[in-house]
């Protein structure tokens, strides 16, 4: 590797995109590029090509993306898929078109089919109907990845595509209306302690199954796939082990030492029932996660309560 490279990490303020600047900087990369929103709109493909001509990043990885949780997903759909769409079209072909010599996109797991296999292979890709409660953001994620390999195989870039399962760690959204089970949880629970109350409000019913990775070892899966990957087949990127809603509800409760009970409100959706990546083409590669669940959870509810001290 050449750490002089040009790097463009786009979505640096992001969870992703900021676990991963962190981590190509503490690699030794020493020519990272960011921009900030209000620098440089990913959504304004003349902005977006402005700034490629003017830099020619020759590393690009696309960490940007409008996120949400199940709810923000369902609420606005529109939202969801128009600007996705543009920030990917408007990225990836700019990087094509000025010399980019690696682009990493990142999708989601949520592009499977709501009754995928379990765990889910990438192969499991287009061969079944969607969860709906996120269709439109998946729909934006599936048009990313083929346009990636379409680079790929018309062009030959060297375009490839890594799918996280569901994130979380510093840096994550506590806005409970945008957010995602886990840190939501985190927030809600935390609140029940120190106010005294006695119940904890979880949305569904706690059936549903979710993997969670720590998104320091996302961005470890990034760095190693930059340099080791160069394959147009997308890749997963989890940690092989989901739990109940209920059980992370529980789990979340005895890190933060909160001894009331749980309500399921299950006027609220559940969403997909399983999703588990299989993530043997990530391993058989060599390599793997480092966080433990109950720890990573420890270090980002520290990383909260130190957040709330600042009062930012
Ligand atoms: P998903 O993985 O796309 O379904 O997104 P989420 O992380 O938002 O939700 C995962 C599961 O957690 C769903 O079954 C939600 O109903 C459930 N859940 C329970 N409590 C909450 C909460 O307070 N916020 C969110 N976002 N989800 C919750």
């Amino acid at each position: 590797m050449n750490f002089q490279e040009s790097i463009f990490v786009a979505g640096h303020r992001g969870l992703a995109g900021g676990a991963i600047l962190r981590e190509l900087q503490r690699a030794g990369y020493g020519n990272v590029l960011t921009r900030t929103r209000g620098e440089v709109d990913l959504t304004d493909r003349v902005a977006v090509r402005r700034f490629f001509e003017a830099e020619k990043p020759r590393i690009v990885v696309l960490a940007a993306a409008k996120v949400g949780g199940i709810q923000a997903n369902n609420d606005f759909p529109v939202e969801f898929l128009l600007e996705n769409l543009k920030i990917q079209n408007n990225v990836i072909e700019a990087a094509a078109d000025f010399g980019a010599r690696k682009l990493l996109f990142l999708g989601s797991s949520c592009i499977y089919p709501k009754l995928a296999p379990q765990p889910i292979p990438e192969s499991a890709l287009l061969s079944g109907p969607l969860e709906p409660t996120n269709d439109a953001y998946a729909i934006a994620k599936i048009a990313g990845i083929k346009l990636c390999q379409s680079y790929a195989r018309e062009y030959g870039r060297d375009f490839i595509c890594a799918m996280p399962t569901n994130l979380y760690g510093p840096g994550d959204n506590f806005d409970l209306a945008s957010s995602h089970v886990l840190p939501a949880l985190l927030r809600k629970v935390h609140e029940a302690k120190s106010s005294g109350a006695k119940t904890v409000v979880v949305w569904g019913t706690g059936a549903p199954r979710r993997e969670f990775l720590h998104v320091d070892d996302l961005a470890g899966a990034c760095r190693f796939l930059i340099e080791h990957y160069d394959s147009p087949e997308m890749i997963n990127v989890g940690c092989g082990e989901d739990v109940t809603i209920r059980e992370l509800a529980e789990l979340i409760c005895e890190v933060v030492g909160f001894t009331g009970e749980l309500i399921f409100d299950m006027s609220k959706p559940d969403g997909t029932p399983r999703k588990l990546l299989d993530t043997s083409r990530l391993t058989a590669l060599g390599w793997r996660p480092r966080t433990a669940l109950r720890e990573g959870i420890a270090q980002t509810y520290a990383w909260y309560r130190e957040r709330e001290t600042r009062g930012t």
